[in-house]
């Protein structure tokens, strides 16, 4: 019996621009993936699946072997640990940048501070780092709301342009990690046991990152 293969793709923003890279290395979904609510879909490969999740249960799938590979923010990685994973590519989309942020002009209170953000675990580690005491506030959404509100001092959050923070009367601060992409993971156990079915993939996606860098230049 031939060996099944899931892929676990996160939803939303980063989806648009991941199909075109899988369609790009041969894989591409028999159905409209956003016109369904279907949460697993066929591929044009027979034993290919997609399941279609939120962003931040990609790397649970992966890692726990519930699927074989999959595709997430650096930003979740680093939320959520992703011990069990390979990371054998960067596909250079959806880049950012994971940034501290607060009110513009207002310069960091002395002594402990109150963080809002969502990537508490990365704050935790940062500020740590940085020998400074924060009290966490896990929010799921709009942190730039939390300075302004006087839930928090500052914010972590993921920048892009930047036009976010400008909007809200924000200023990005310091830099946690500059070089947030996506990423192709792999569960350990998956790369072992079906590396004749995963190593292919790899090889393609990477042939079609290299084709939309060299487009871009
Ligand atoms: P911007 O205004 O361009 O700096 O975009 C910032 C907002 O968009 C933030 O609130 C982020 O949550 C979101 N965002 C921007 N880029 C990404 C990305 N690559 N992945 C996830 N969220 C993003």
């Amino acid at each position: 019996m031939s060996q099944e293969l899931i892929i676990a793709l996160s939803k939303g923003r980063i989806l648009d621009e991941t199909l075109p890279l899988f369609e790009q290395a041969g894989i591409y979904p028999l159905e409209d993936v956003r016109k369904s609510r279907k949460l697993i879909f066929d591929t044009n490969i027979e034993n290919v699946k997609l399941i279609i999740i939120r962003a931040v249960d990609v790397p649970t799938y992966v890692e726990l072997g519930a699927a074989d590979m999959g595709v997430a923010g650096k930003d979740v990685l680093l939320e959520h640990g992703a011990k069990g994973v390979y990371e054998p590519l960067d596909l250079k989309i959806a880049k950012c940048r994971l940034m501290t942020a607060g009110m513009k002009n207002q310069a960091r209170p002395q002594g402990r501070i109150r963080v809002a953000t969502k990537f508490v675990n990365v704050a935790k580690r940062y500020y740590a780092e940085q020998g400074i005491q924060v009290d966490l506030i896990k929010l799921y959404g709009g942190m730039e709301l939390a300075p302004i509100m006087d839930l928090a001092d500052e914010i972590v959050d993921i920048v892009d342009t930047g036009n976010t923070l400008k909007a809200n009367g924000l200023e990005a601060r310091e830099h946690i990690d500059a070089n947030i992409s996506t990423r192709l993971v792999v569960s350990q156990g998956a790369m072992k046991m079906k590396h004749r079915l995963i190593q292919p993939i790899i090889d393609q996606l990477a042939a079609a990152v290299d084709a939309a860098d060299n487009a871009a230049e």
